[in-house]
């Protein structure tokens, strides 16, 4: 399928640099539409917020000049109904908007009937939940166009990413709402530049339906999001690499896979066997402990199991994050097992 291409600048900040990317993203075909805020959701008062009116008047303009199509973020019914007298006629959820029942639902009032295209980032919290229920909402509203744009989301530890990608809660949405593409928006997750290219390529690899790129004619310039912007030579590049043509992925394309693949499912049925095993012990053991009138958790033995497979994972080159988070989740299960009996 045709992928999604989605870029231009953070923000507008005057009429020529909309006009000097908008002619460089004109030139390139597989960009499918110009991006541009015209309202900036600031997380601090005092910074610049975004032009407003007249930028949308310029974006208007240079639409017929170029015979581009731009989009922007609406926040309140009243900038639906200013994109919609400038002409814009897709917008885009911010993920502080997402995030907000109350305002999904009063932006859908105002974007019911219009015949817009709304995309949809990504809460800022990892809650999958919450980024479909927006989703909802706007089909209850019978938008047509509808699609998912993944920016991250914000952590404590962000791990070197301005909002950690969580690839996973992105993809309990495809298998919730598979019908709804998904758009990768690589610099808002990446927060830096150099990050830009290889999170796109993760996003290719998860097979997304395309991007949503910041680009900006001079980025260290930039008003907003300065750091994460890249040229329009640097767009061009990314694109090269992210649309040359992938190879099938039926199990057929390739004589090595179907053996690799036989021995994962040996692999599973192994680890589900031992996990069985593993439940059958704790309930061994439950009635030990029932027996004795000892309590089900016991922290000490907790914490010296859990140093003891982290050393052991290490090891064996196993990600220790990733470990733990496993073995946390089988304390819980075999917790859950003892308590029932
Ligand atoms: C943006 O796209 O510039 C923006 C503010 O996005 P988000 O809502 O993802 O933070
Ligand atoms: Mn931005």
């Amino acid at each position: 399928m045709e992928k999604t291409i989605i870029a231009g600048p953070c923000s507008v900040e005057g009429r020529e640099q909309l006009r000097e990317v908008t002619e460089a993203l004109a030139a390139m075909p597989s960009v499918t539409m110009i991006r541009a805020g015209v309202w900036k959701p600031r997380t601090r008062p005092g910074a610049f917020e975004g032009l407003g009116e007249p930028a949308l008047r310029w974006m208007q303009e240079l639409a017929e000049e170029y015979g581009v199509k731009y989009c922007c973020e609406v926040a309140r019914p009243e900038h639906v109904s200013l994109c919609r007298q400038y002409g814009i006629s897709t917008v885009w959820l911010g993920a502080r908007t997402t995030g907000n029942p109350f305002m999904v639902e009063e932006l859908c009032q105002s974007l019911k009937g219009s015949g817009m295209a709304v995309l949809v980032k990504n809460p800022t919290s990892p809650d999958a939940r919450l980024w479909i229920g927006a989703i909802e909402r706007l089909q209850a509203a019978g938008i047509a166009d509808i699609k998912a744009v993944h920016r991250g989301f914000a952590m404590y530890n962000n791990r070197g990413y301005r909002n950690a990608p969580l690839w996973e809660v992105a993809l309990e949405l495809r298998r919730e709402l598979p019908e709804v593409p998904i758009l990768c928006d690589p610099s808002h997750i990446g927060g830096h530049r150099e990050l830009v290219v290889p999170l796109a390529m993760e996003a290719r690899q998860l097979d997304y339906d395309g991007l949503m790129v910041e680009v900006h004619p001079h980025p260290d310039s930039a008003l907003t999001d300065s750091a994460q912007q890249m040229t329009p030579d640097g767009l061009s590049q990314l694109l090269d690499a992210y649309l040359a043509p992938t190879a099938p992925s039926d199990s057929n394309a390739d004589p090595r896979l179907t053996p690799l693949r036989q021995q994962i499912d040996d692999v599973d049925h192994e680890i589900l066997s031992l996990l069985a095993r593993r439940m059958e012990l704790s309930r061994s053991i439950a009635t030990i402990k029932h027996d004795r009138g000892m309590a089900v958790y016991q922290p000490k033995r907790w914490e010296s199991v859990i140093t003891n497979r982290l050393q052991l994972a290490t090891s064996l080159g196993l990600d220790t994050e990733f470990v733990k988070e496993m073995l946390e989740k089988i304390h819980a299960e075999s917790v859950r097992v003892q308590l029932k009996l």
